[in-house]
């Protein structure tokens, strides 16, 4: 009768396809070998994502596409770095309610779970960085499973509520976790009814509803996505190493230009605890210039400086 006498259910096809509507569907038991398998049934709309960018031989491109892809790359960017990965994971400065919870809306539009989904595995990645226990580390499990492998596992797919019940205690952030495609679609069907505003509005820019979807919707969020994960991959890999951590963090300029300054890892992974990536004044960090304007319009507050005793620890 115990609960581990039939654990097959959790692994069905039916309660793994719930899993793409409903991210409070039970996981499967973490004992079991299949835990740690790519479930390639979860990972076909990971797929479709990137097959849907071909979609761009059809409906072709117009300037107007290219702004919004380009645009919607650059808000969800900011998004991610500064409220899923500064504000959620890490508390590195304070933000009303309302606040926390509309950069958790737009963070949810990046198509990468939800926000408690994000910060519970960032902490852990923190917590166990480059050992076995790290899902995404390149020295044990190689670049490609660290780069888009493991959160394809029946073990990544939980999110592990003990870890960030400092989040955990605002339902409307449960929410988003629990329904995480709900965003996403919602900006996918935005953007197709933009593109046929735009047809009948604007026919001279010569866009439509496929070709604002794909655009927007499939290019943008794909290259974010590759984008994003550089920094579980490349950024343990590529770049100098300014603090003598215990993980293998990297600081690299392009990786922090692609990525709005979370390119400047082994700084980060140095010290976690402040709201600025780019420790000197040369190391462009656009999150944190963008935080401190949204402190000077009072959206944020108490942004975490660099400690004196962090430079002070620098190699150069
Ligand atoms: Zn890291
Ligand atoms: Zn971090």
């Amino acid at each position: 009768m115990g609960i581990s006498a039939n654990p097959v259910p959790t692994f069905s096809a039916r309660s793994r396809l719930r899993q793409w509507f409903d991210a409070g569907t039970a996981a499967p038991p973490d004992d079991d070998p299949r835990s740690d398998r790519i479930d390639w049934l979860r990972a076909l709309p990971f797929a479709a994502l990137h097959v849907a960018c071909l979609g761009i031989l059809w409906v072709g491109v117009s300037p107007v596409a290219v702004i919004v892809a380009a645009g919607l790359y650059a808000i969800r960017m900011f998004a991610l770095t500064g409220f899923y990965h500064r504000y959620f994971a890490h508390r590195t400065f304070r933000a009303s309610r309302r606040v926390q919870f509309v950069f958790a809306l737009i963070g949810a539009a990046c198509v990468q779970r939800g926000p408690l989904w994000w910060a519970a595995h960032h902490r852990h990645h923190h917590r166990h960085a480059d050992t076995e226990l790290d899902p995404h580390a390149p020295g044990v499990h190689g670049f490609l499973w660290s780069h888009m492998g493991w959160f394809l596992t029946p073990r990544a797919f939980r999110t592990d509520l003990e870890r960030v019940p400092d989040l955990a205690k605002y339902p409307e952030l449960r929410w988003l976790d629990r329904y995480d495609v709900a965003v996403p679609v919602a900006l996918a069907i935005a953007l197709y009814a933009l593109g046929v505003l735009l047809r009948h509005l604007a026919p001279q820019w010569h866009t439509d509803g496929a070709q604002m979807l794909v655009w927007g919707f499939f290019v943008s969020t794909a290259v974010l996505f590759h984008a994003t994960v550089t920094i579980n991959s490349l950024a343990h890999r590529w770049g100098a190493r300014r603090f003598d951590t215990r993980d293998d963090s990297r600081n690299n300029v392009w990786l922090a230009l692609l990525t709005f300054g979370e390119g400047w890892h082994n700084n980060h992974h140095f010290f976690p605890g402040s709201a600025r990536q780019g420790f000197r004044w040369w190391e462009i960090d656009l999150t944190w210039y963008g935080l401190k304007l949204m402190a000077l319009l009072g959206l944020v507050h108490d942004l975490k400086p660099v400690p004196a005793w962090v430079h002070a620890r620098a190699r150069r």
